[in-house]
C-alpha cells in the first residue's frame, strides 16, 4: 500500500472518520472553529451541521431575541444563538444528538445558556413560545442536491408548507435554512400565502466562495 494512502487510513481510524464523511471532515474547521477542543459528531451530524460562518450570520439577525432552534442536531446553530440571544431552546428528536449538542455547547462555554429538549418539534409546537423560530429541517440527507430544483414537499418530517404553518402558530418571525437548489418561487409562496402576507428576505450563504445554502427570513416587520 502506498505510504500516503496508509497514512490517510491510519489518520481516519484515529479521527473516527469513514470515507463517506471524509469530504465533510476535511472542512471540520469551517463547521466548528473549535473542532480540536473536543467537538463530537455522529455521521448524520456531519451532513447536516450548519457551517459556523453561516450560523454566526443567522444568530446576528436574532441578537437579543428569544429563539427556538427546532431541529438543532449537533448544535452548530444553537451555539451561535446562545452567544447573542436572550434565550435559546434547542430541540432534537434524537437524544444522542442532544447529548452531542450539549457537549459541543460546552466546548464553546455556552451550554448553560440553552434549554436542551429531546423531543419531536411537531408535538412540542403547541407549547412553545419565542420571538424567532429557526427551522433547519432534514433535507433528506446528502442526496438533496441530486435534483435540479428542490421542492418544499421534499422536506421532512413534514412538507415545507405544513412545517411553515406549524411554525406560524408560534411566531411570524421564521428563519428557514434550505438547500441551495430550493425552488425560490415556492419559498415566496410561503410568504404571500400567509395572512397577512409576510416580509421575506432571501440570503445566499457561501463558504469559501461556494454557494452552500439559502436562508429565508420571514417576518411581519423586518427582523
Ligand atoms: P439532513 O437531511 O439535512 O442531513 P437530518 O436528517 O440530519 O438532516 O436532520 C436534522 C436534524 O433534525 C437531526 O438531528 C434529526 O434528529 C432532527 N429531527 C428530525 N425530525 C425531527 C423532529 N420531528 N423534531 C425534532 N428534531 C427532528
Amino acid at each position: 500500500m502506498q505510504l500516503k494512502k496508509r497514512y490517510r487510513l491510519e489518520k481516519e481510524k484515529e479521527d473516527g472518520t469513514s470515507p463517506k464523511i471524509r469530504k465533510y471532515w476535511i472542512q471540520r474547521y469551517n463547521l466548528f472553529s473549535r473542532y480540536d477542543q473536543g467537538i463530537k459528531m455522529d455521521e448524520e451530524g456531519w451532513y447536516s451541521v450548519t457551517p459556523e460562518e453561516i450560523a454566526v450570520k443567522h444568530a446576528e439577525r436574532c441578537r437579543g431575541k428569544s429563539v427556538i432552534d427546532c431541529f438543532s442536531g449537533v448544535g452548530g446553530n444553537t451555539i451561535q444563538f446562545a452567544k447573542v440571544c436572550s434565550s435559546v431552546i434547542a430541540i432534537d428528536i434524537d437524544p444522542l444528538k442532544v447529548e452531542l449538542a450539549i457537549n459541543n455547547a460546552m466546548v464553546y462555554g455556552v451550554a448553560n445558556r440553552v434549554d436542551f429538549v429531546a423531543g419531536d418539534f411537531i408535538q412540542l409546537a403547541p407549547s412553545l413560545k419565542g420571538d424567532v423560530l429557526f427551522l433547519s429541517p432534514p433535507w433528506g440527507g446528502p442526496m438533496y442536491n441530486k435534483v435540479e430544483s428542490y421542492k418544499m414537499n421534499m422536506l421532512q418530517p413534514r412538507d415545507g408548507y405544513s412545517l411553515f404553518q406549524i411554525a406560524q402558530s408560534i411566531t411570524p418571525n421564521i428563519i428557514m435554512f434550505l438547500p441551495r437548489n430550493v425552488d425560490l418561487s415556492q419559498v415566496e409562496e410561503l410568504a404571500w400565502l400567509s395572512s397577512p402576507p409576510l416580509a421575506l428576505e432571501i440570503e445566499e450563504n457561501c463558504v469559501g466562495g461556494k454557494l452552500k445554502a439559502i436562508t429565508a427570513y420571514f417576518s411581519c416587520t423586518a427582523l
